[in-house]
This record gives C-alpha cells, structure tokens and sequence, in this order.
C-alpha cells in the first residue's frame, strides 16, 4: 500500500517515508484532489518528473528553461534521468 494521509507529513516524517511512485526515498509531498485530497510522499526526480508533466499539460513556452532552474534548485540529476520518467 502506498503511503498517503489527508494531514501533510512532517518535513522529518517525509524523509523516513519512501516515494510513492518509486520507492526511492521522499523529500516532499503532492496533493491531488482526484486522490481524495491525500498528501503523497515524492522523491525529488518523480517531483521533477511531475512538474514537467504539468507545465506540458499547461502548454508553457519556457518548460524547458523552467524545469532546468527547477531541477538545478532541488537536485543534480542528468536531464535524461528526467525525461526517462516521462516515457
Ligand atoms: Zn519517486
């Protein structure tokens, strides 16, 4: 069962808490209405993952100079490692 609650985690509780997608480790949360409103632990390369796939869905024009300033500010990770979880 994949960790989820209607109360936000803790910043110390996300940490112990895997990502709800992959299993990797969490350093943040999500919240979905669709999902009942549950806070989901996330890691930080499926919530880069998840941005891009919004600002895709929004039609953005600087998606890439967006999620390159995001990524930069969260984590060091290759730009292929991200575009992998969009496939
Ligand atoms: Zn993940």
């Amino acid at each position: 069962m994949k960790h989820g609650r209607k109360k936000p985690y803790t910043e110390i509780g996300i940490k112990r808490l895997p990502c709800a997608r992959c299993g990797d480790p969490a350093y943040s949360q999500w919240q979905t209405c669709a999902d009942s409103n549950l806070w989901r632990p996330i890691c930080k390369r499926c919530d880069i993952a998840l941005n891009t796939l919004v600002l895709v869905f929004m039609g953005d024009p600087k998606i890439d100079e967006k999620i390159e300033a995001y990524r930069r500010a969260i984590v060091k990770v290759p730009s292929n490692h991200i575009a992998m979880n969009l496939l």
